[in-house]
């Protein structure tokens, strides 16, 4: 090859984490796939020269765009799908109206639409043929012709961006999202639309899915586009399946484009017996792909790890955790200690109330003891870190662990890590007892059970998922409500995490158990039922993340009404 645009773009390192473990799953057309041993990405590699992506967006790309009556399909389809995701996007901000920057517009119909909705809207693509015929179309908005980047466009200017199957089209994701990130206003939204490995459809086709084709140069999911996006700065990421408003007729367009065996021939047999009104309503389908939103945040410095201890008649061990986790340092990350006491009536209080003052220390005194789970659900709320750790007041973990649990998240590999207190094949981490072998054998039984039960309920693989070392990035926990006070807020935590996506990376810890005569607070009888409840009440119970995030901004409005001396309502 001496043509520099017609040489492929080998990739050495992961495109979300930089991990250098890739391996080859399989083909797609001459493409080979490989995946990121780390963060578990998909993507080409090496990547399709610049000739190669050129010829495949020539000018009959877009689908229905060969006939009158194919690309009027495509046109009102494409409207009613925008008007669907601005509605959601409004959901998400709370308003719907500013400066609007389309990435990838293509023909305008996005743009079109939220026009006349009141956005102010401007669109950057790379097909002159398609920026004209949107520039035709739209009123006052603009169209930029080309790559996003090389426009330098002002920073902090958009409220915000939407990219509708873009994001594995680029050759960097981090480096697209954080020029992204670079002109939006602070706070300003970014909606992201693409397909999604963990899909129905990718689960069912497996390599056949119609989503791998040369063009798709990455393959994201719900745990690697939220990686992504922490990676360039974006926060409050909430993902829903993908809706798109489609018809039969729009289907049939797209087997006969990218035809599947097995599946071209049904859909080609049900166009010749389906009645033509049919075929062409609208219908709202989840299909391959995922809707994500977030909103620009600050780029600190250096990032904080937020450590929630709840405490509640802790006396003998918690001034001795205390003087270890104030003096704690961890490379690049700042602590933020968040002490939750329960008005504890043996002393913890008066040695909580020592740390009152202390720089690194946020003191939350609750006036009654409510259980470990509402401790911490306070103390979640206090929490201003990228991280977020939860320590408990006893001394049964080892402090010198935070490294290793904390080495993953920081490094971008995993958004979630339990620390295991069975060693895996590590044989000097070991769990330890101290007497009462009758009763440890009980536990560890009991232990067994519920782990076997959650592994079987959740589709895990955990050996440890009670740990009290639970560790992640704060920001999993937007859209997530939760309402377990005692100990089965463990499990809730858990399971909401694990509902939303992420998969928990196990690391062994350090760990020497108390006995329930040195102050264990779990009872022995009535806490197990309670977990067996909230494990039932978890496993079906319907997680709504936009509705979430609806409430809390509501709750926030009231507060902040209520600050101004206006009544609450
Ligand atoms: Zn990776």
């Amino acid at each position: 090859m001496t043509n520099n645009s017609n040489a492929k773009h080998p990739v050495k390192a992961c495109l979300v984490c930089q991990g250098a473990k890739l391996y080859y799953l399989f083909s797609i057309l001459d493409h080979r796939i490989v995946r990121c041993d780390d963060c578990q990405l998909l993507f080409i590699n090496p990547q399709p020269s610049d000739d190669e992506l050129s010829r495949i967006y020539g000018a009959g790309y877009f689908l229905g765009s060969d006939t009158e009556t194919g690309r009027q399909t495509v046109s009102e389809i494409k409207q009613a799908t925008a008007r669907l995701y601005l509605a959601e996007i409004c959901r998400y901000r709370g308003s719907k109206s500013g400066r609007l920057l389309e990435v990838g517009c293509g023909d305008g119909d996005f743009l079109v639409t939220a026009e006349a909705d009141g956005w102010q809207v401007t669109g950057v693509d790379y097909s002159a043929a398609a920026c004209e015929k949107a520039r035709r179309r739209l009123k006052n908005g603009e169209v930029l012709c080309g790559e996003l980047a090389p426009f330098r466009l002002p920073a902090g200017q958009f409220d915000l961006c939407v990219i509708s199957d873009v994001i594995g089209h680029v050759r960097s994701p981090l480096d697209f999202l954080r020029e992204i990130h670079r002109i939006l206003k602070p706070g300003g939204t970014l909606f992201v639309a693409t397909p999604s490995t963990d899909s129905w459809s990718a689960r069912f086709m497996r390599q056949k899915w119609m989503e791998f084709k040369a063009e798709h140069l990455a393959y994201f999911d719900r745990q690697t586009i939220q990686t992504v996006l922490f990676k360039s700065g974006f926060q409050g990421v909430i993902v829903q399946p993908g809706w798109k408003i489609l018809n039969f007729d729009y289907i049939k367009m797209h087997f006969e484009r990218f035809p599947v065996s097995l599946l071209t021939p049904v859909v080609n047999f049900m166009a010749r017996i389906m009645p033509r009104t049919t075929q062409l309503r609208h219908r709202r389908i989840a299909a391959s792909g995922i809707m994500v939103f977030s909103r620009k945040a600050e780029v600190r410095p250096q990032q904080v790890l937020s450590v929630i201890v709840p405490a509640y008649n802790e006396a003998n061990t918690f001034a001795a955790l205390m003087e270890i986790l104030v003096r704690k340092e961890l490379p690049n990350l700042r602590f933020e200690i968040i002490v939750v006491e329960s008005n504890s009536t043996d002393g913890t209080r008066e040695i909580a109330l020592k740390y009152k003052n202390h720089p690194g220390v946020k003191l939350i005194l609750e006036d009654q003891p409510r259980g470990k789970g509402h401790a911490v659900r306070t103390g979640l709320k206090a929490a201003s870190g990228d991280y977020v750790l939860i320590q408990d007041a006893d001394l049964e973990y080892d402090l010198e662990d935070y490294d290793g649990l904390l080495e993953p998240l920081v490094s971008g590999r995993a958004a979630f890590v339990l620390g295991a207190r069975h060693g895996g094949h590590n044989v000097w981490k070991m769990r330890q007892f101290t007497g009462q072998h009758g009763l440890s054998l009980f536990v560890n039984i009991g232990h067994w059970f519920f782990a076997t039960l959650i592994n079987v309920l959740f589709f895990q693989h955990l050996r440890d998922p009670f740990t009290m070392f639970k560790v992640f990035r704060r920001d999993c926990i937007s859209g997530l409500a939760f309402e377990c006070d005692r100990f089965d807020f463990d499990f809730e935590l858990l399971v909401k995490l694990v509902r939303k996506g992420y998969r928990p990376v196990e690391l062994p810890v350090n760990y020497r158990s108390r006995s329930f005569k040195e102050g264990k607070k779990v009872r022995m009888f009535r806490d197990p039922l309670t977990w067996l409840k909230a494990l039932a009440r978890l496993r079906f119970a319907k997680i709504d993340p936009m509705r979430v995030v609806e409430q809390s901004r509501a709750a926030v409005m009231l507060e902040t009404s209520a600050g101004t001396g206006n009544p609450k309502t």
